[in-house]
């Protein structure tokens, strides 16, 4: 292979021990055949940050334990100062294996972990090079992620714009239809009032759709902030505001005691109005009775389950529910816009969580969903 064709990689070695420094540069040079390694090397992290300012190195070879700190403490300058899209490859030798620092050195971004003793058996150069190709996995990941959020962003405005600027003329032809029903229903036959009644429950069932789009593209990009509230009292604001329905259907909703949690309020008030109305929607014969329920182990995300004595769902229909536009009733039958059950998924999704359905036809259905840790 000429020099030409020869992969340059440029290596700093953050080592006190001159030693070791002489040992690893032997070994870069073995594979000078193949590789044009450039190796500085600095004894202490006050130098490593020093030439932090100046150069990116493709690989940072670290000591451990150093004279004026640990190589923690320069790796997490690293973290700090590179940018992520860049490959920033590092590798941490240690005097003595410890599986809690492997553990902390790969949390923290280390790609590569050795111990001196499988150095001086020869094994130093292709762990060096595994860790720049991971680097370079890491960073073009971090590249598509930024790229994949932008986009979606992109989307998720373009959809909250698009459906705002529908807003406002489909309220007016709303209006207008109430207007031509009111000063005209006395002159027209009964086809033509139905056509007319018909236009108005067309642009009422847009409106609810928009309405349904702009919650749905809102979720993902809204700053709202997260607060610790009781979840009794987000239940007592929604079944405040469900009232009307409530009465219509003889339901009552049950709750006993539930938890203070850590969640983006006004979206936790969303998704149990969403289970709450679909529980009346999708009702039986009997009066609806709806349970909301709640359980938590040592450690886990807190689970919240809304249980209704409805129409229930058949099982081969239980992942499809979540998707997009995705109904088991007509319009006709029963109105919706197939997105109140995957804005709950979104809103799970949102608190690090998920949502399933435990139901039969005929039996009701519970849909539980877990609440993570948002901070983390
Ligand atoms: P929509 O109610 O607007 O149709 P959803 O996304 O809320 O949209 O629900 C999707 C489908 O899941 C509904 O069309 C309905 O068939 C079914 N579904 C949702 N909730 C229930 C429920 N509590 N009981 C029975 N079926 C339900």
């Amino acid at each position: 292979m000429s020099s030409e064709e020869k992969k340059e990689i440029s290596i700093l070695i953050l080592e006190d021990n001159p030693q070791d420094i002489a040992l690893y540069k032997r070994r870069f040079a073995r594979q000078s055949t193949e590789y044009d390694f450039h190796v500085d090397s600095v004894s202490t992290i006050a130098d490593a940050i020093d030439m932090t300012k100046t150069k990116q190195h493709d690989c940072y070879v670290v000591d451990y334990r150093l004279p004026d700190g640990e190589g923690m403490d320069f790796i997490h300058h690293l973290n700090s100062v590179n940018d992520p899209s860049l490959p920033c490859a590092i590798l941490m030798i240690t005097g003595q294996g410890n599986e809690e620092v492997a553990v902390e050195a790969m949390k923290s971004g280390v790609h590569e972990y050795l111990t001196k003793k499988s150095i001086t058996e020869g094994y130093f150069v292709r762990p060096v090079l595994n860790s720049i190709q991971r680097a370079q996995l890491s960073s073009e990941i971090a590249f598509y992620q930024k790229e994949l959020e932008r986009s979606n962003k992109e989307l998720s405005d373009f959809t909250h714009t698009a459906s705002h600027d529908l807003k406002s003329p489909l309220r007016r032809i709303i209006a207008y239809c109430d207007m031509l029903i009111e000063d005209t229903a006395a002159k027209l036959n009964e086809d033509e009032l139905g056509i007319l009644k018909r236009m108005k429950l067309n642009a009422t069932r847009m409106q609810s759709l928009i309405n349904d789009l702009l919650m749905f593209s809102l979720i993902r990009t809204e700053e709202e902030r997260p607060s610790k509230v009781s979840i009794g009292d987000v239940i007592g604001d929604v079944i405040e505001e469900l009232k009307e329905q409530l009465e219509e259907n003889s339901a009552q909703i049950i709750y006993g005691k539930l938890p203070e949690l850590y969640v983006y309020p006004l979206r936790i008030k969303q998704l149990f109005t969403n289970l709450f109305s679909n529980a009346l929607k999708y009702r039986s014969e009997k009066d609806p009775v709806i349970k909301v329920s709640y359980t938590q182990e040592d450690g886990q995300p807190a689970i919240i389950c809304v249980e209704d004595n409805g129409m229930g769902i058949d099982k081969k229909f239980h992942n499809d529910i979540f998707q997009e536009f995705k109904r088991l009733h007509n319009q006709e039958d029963i109105e919706g816009t197939g997105l109140g059950l995957p804005i709950c998924k979104k809103i799970a999704e949102k608190h690090h969580g998920e949502i399933w359905v435990e139901s039969e036809p005929g039996k009701g259905s519970k849909f539980c969903f877990a609440i993570g840790d948002i901070n983390s």
